[in-house]
């Protein structure tokens, strides 16, 4: 008879974040474990590296949405 605790280990869950693009400061909301390169949709600068976690980002991050 185990009770129902929820899961909580935030450390590995996945978040969408709010990036400013750091060339020309376009506001993107983009994955935080994206597989793929994520280019700025305003100037194709390169946003995001994936890195096999969490990607590298090349702005700066604004918010963080769950
Ligand atoms: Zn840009």
């Amino acid at each position: 008879m185990a009770s129902e605790a929820p899961v909580a280990s935030g450390k590995t869950r996945a978040a969408f974040i709010r990036v400013a693009c750091k060339d020309c400061g376009n506001k993107q909301i983009l994955f935080s474990r994206a597989a793929t390169h994520v280019p700025c949709n305003t100037c194709g600068s390169e946003l995001a590296t994936p890195t096999g976690g969490r990607v590298k980002l090349n702005g700066e991050i604004l918010e963080t949405l769950e």
